[in-house]
């Protein structure tokens, strides 16, 4: 027998794995189950190669817990270890720096372990000793024994061992006794040995009889040893992609298409990515995309193999360029895994765009589904957005579908103002801004349905990208106004009208919460409504925006404000107008009168004043000033009550205010029932 010291020069590297590597405990098992499938490839390969000449006969892998004796058992039939191995491979490990090391990544478990290729060290989190029993494929070989109880210390001798390979047996320590759960160690093989290229048995497969599970004479594989993503994608049918996509999200419908992943330049890289059909927000994070390394599973983690966008898509991604024991660190600085991000992105936008040239219609049937993920790409990656851009597509409100360049010639006559800019308009909600919808239409213009979650974002970004190119939602403004053209002449009303017109609407107007209106006469055309309700595009925008981004709640906070327009060309309002101007000449006519009068005396008051500085002005002065203008308010107001008073007499006014807020789904409650009430009585 033989006793030694393991090579590490901190004093007990144990306790420091223990503690440091807590919260990844339990990839312990990845760790000795995959240098189980390594070993056994390896003997695989010195067959292939007339190296080895026993025969290979069953290479599957055992796991077996023994509760009562408190271990956990990993065999292989692979090359195993003479002793000399053992003493370079295991106790041999090279340390340098060790602490300075272990004090920088202390939280950083996979570094560690990754560092310092503690893959088989890494069982010392879960067990207080470690037995290797091992024998050598070689033909004079003798069995060895190797034992440590987690200090440097470790001792070595003979054994009697029947067969090639190697026994690993973890004396599970008293607080990881979980690892002594069947449960928990298939849970784990499921989690980390699923895709595993030699077979993994643990126990049997059991079997109904008499009302009892029981043992079959079957081990049980947990392993599928070669899955979808090795296999060459010409032998592949679409049912065998769907199959996996099944296997790996057992809840999810089926994908819209897949990418498979195959590059063995400048890094190697197998796999396959799907395009989930996402149901609702909540999906999407759900299932994620998994991270293997020859087949053994690394992790689900892959915000920064991928770029942002494609953490959407589903499946799995291979490469052992990518370290077993990933930590954060490695990879954000790592260039392969640089070159990996941008080798799929480019994958991603040229399978899409070979969908799209192959099967446009498919792929508009597709579009709704595709588009979160299509738009997160344009939005955060350039490259992306500059593939995208000849696939991305517009759905108008009647469900056709253009290319933006397709859009941009549609629209292209018809939409363009005077000033040369090229107008989108768009709607968010085709029922709520139905009418609006329709009045564009009924000048020729088409209207965009940009109803989905990054819309927003992506009308800012495009009018950053098209030139000359604005975005008006259709309720943004008069149709008019959006698109104004330069032929039209317009009948506007003279400005007094419009000021009486607007006074006598603007007094009968509801109050709401937080909701303000500013009135306002336009030509509109016989044919338009009476009258309409807008929205800023600005005030929108950025009230929208608030909700997202901080910073912003100023304009949360501001209350809603629309635009109450009337059609001053519109039948109704032309007799609003006139009715109202023969009701109210006389009342009105002295208020005007007095009003121009206090006009000109202000006037002649700033005259007076305008040369001297306010220091200056004499008690005298700010009187007579503070007087005309307490004066021209007392008319403005008497004006007002003259209007208020129209306003209630002539119900049509309250009427058309009450079929704009309607259409807008404004009117609610107590407001609502006098409408009715007073909508019959019109009937009468
Ligand atoms: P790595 O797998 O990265 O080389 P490990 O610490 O996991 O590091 O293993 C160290 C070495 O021990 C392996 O490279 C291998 O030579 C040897 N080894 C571990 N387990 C086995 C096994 N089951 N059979 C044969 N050799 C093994
Ligand atoms: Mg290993």
């Amino acid at each position: 027998m033989q006793k030694g010291n393991i090579g590490i020069t901190t004093e007990n590297i144990f306790p420091v794995i223990k503690k440091f590597l807590y919260s990844d405990h339990e990839i312990f098992l990845r760790e000795i189950v995959s240098n189980a499938v390594d070993a056994t490839q390896k003997l695989k390969t010195l067959a292939m190669k007339g190296d080895f000449k026993g025969e290979l006969g069953d290479l599957t892998v055992h796991v077996a817990v023994d509760k009562e004796a408190k271990t956990l058992t990993i065999s292989d039939r692979g090359i195993g270890m003479t002793a000399e191995e053992i003493d370079k491979y295991i106790n041999q490990i090279a340390f340098s720096g060790a602490n300075d090391f272990l004090e920088k990544y202390k939280d950083d478990a996979s570094a560690i372990i990754g560092h310092f290729g503690l893959g088989f060290y890494s069982s010392f989190m879960v067990a207080d000793r470690v037995d290797i029993i091992t024998r050598s494929y070689r033909d004079d070989a003798k069995g060895v024994k190797w034992t440590c109880d987690g200090s440097p210390a470790f001792e070595i001798d003979d054994c009697e061992k029947a067969d090639r390979g190697t026994d690993i047996v973890l004396h599970i320590s008293d607080d990881c006794v979980e690892f002594l759960e069947k449960n928990k160690i298939q849970e784990l093989l499921t989690k980390y040995c699923r895709f595993l290229p030699i077979p993994i048995a643990f126990g049997k497969k059991t079997e109904w009889k008499d009302g009892k599970q029981v043992d079959t004479e079957k081990d049980n594989i947990v392993n599928d040893t070669t899955p979808l993503w090795t296999k060459t994608p010409s032998t592949l049918k679409d049912e065998d992609y769907k199959k996996f996509y099944r296997e790996l999200y057992p809840m999810s419908d089926d994908p819209l298409f897949w990418i498979h992943l195959n590059v063995d330049y400048p890094f190697n890289l197998t796999g396959v990515l799907y395009f989930p059909r996402i149901k609702s927000n909540l999906d999407i994070h759900r299932n994620k995309i998994q991270l293997y390394c020859n087949q053994v599973f690394v992790t689900d983690q892959v915000e920064n193999i991928v770029p942002d966008f494609l953490t959407l898509l589903h499946g799995v991604i291979d490469s052992p360029d990518i370290p077993l024991n990933v930590s954060r660190s490695y990879l954000q600085s790592d260039s392969n895994v640089k070159k990996i991000s941008s080798y799929i992105t480019k994958k991603v936008s040229d399978r899409l765009q070979s969908i799209f040239k192959a099967d446009r219609k498919d792929f508009e049937q597709k579009w709704d589904d595709l588009k979160l993920f299509i738009h997160y790409g344009m939005l955060s990656e350039n490259d992306f957005y500059d593939k995208a851009k000849t696939f991305a597509l517009f759905k108008d409100v009647d469900g056709k579908y253009f290319t933006y360049d397709e859009y941009r010639d549609l629209i292209k006559d018809a939409q363009t103002d005077k000033e040369g800019n090229l107008i989108y308009l768009y709607a968010t909600n085709k029922d709520e801004q139905y009418s609006y919808i329709e009045t564009a239409k009924s000048k020729g213009y088409n209207v965009l349905l940009l109803d989905g979650q990054l819309d927003t974002a992506m009308v800012s970004m495009l009018e950053q990208k098209f030139e000359k190119s604005r975005f008006s939602r259709v309720d943004g403004d008069v149709i008019d106004r959006i698109i104004q053209k330069d032929n039209e002449t317009k009948d506007e009303l003279p400005a007094d009208e419009a000021a009486s017109l607007t006074g006598v609407f603007t007094s009968e107007l509801p109050t709401m919460d937080k909701t303000q209106f500013h009135v306002e006469t336009a030509a509109m055309g016989e044919q338009a409504t009476p009258v309409v309700i807008t929205q800023s595009e600005y005030m929108r925008r950025m009230k929208d925006a608030s909700r997202y981004q901080q910073g912003m709640s100023f304009y949360g906070e501001m209350p809603d404000m629309y635009n109450l327009v009337l059609n001053s060309d519109h039948r109704l309002v032309k007799e609003v107008l006139s009715d109202m101007k023969s009701a109210l000449a006389d009342k009105l006519l002295p208020i005007e009168n007095e009003l121009n009068t206090l006009k000109a005396r202000h006037t002649a008051i700033e005259q007076d004043q305008k040369d001297k500085k306010p220091e200056e002005l004499t008690d005298d002065d700010k009187e007579t000033m503070k007087k005309c203008n307490d004066d021209i308010e007392a008319q403005e107001n008497a004006r007002k009550g003259v209007w208020a008073e129209y306003g209630k007499s002539n119900p049509v006014v309250a009427q058309l205010i009450d079929l704009a807020l309607l259409q807008n789904g404004l009117l609610k409650g107590e407001a609502l029932s006098k409408f009715i009430n007073r909508s019959v009585d019109l009937i009468k």
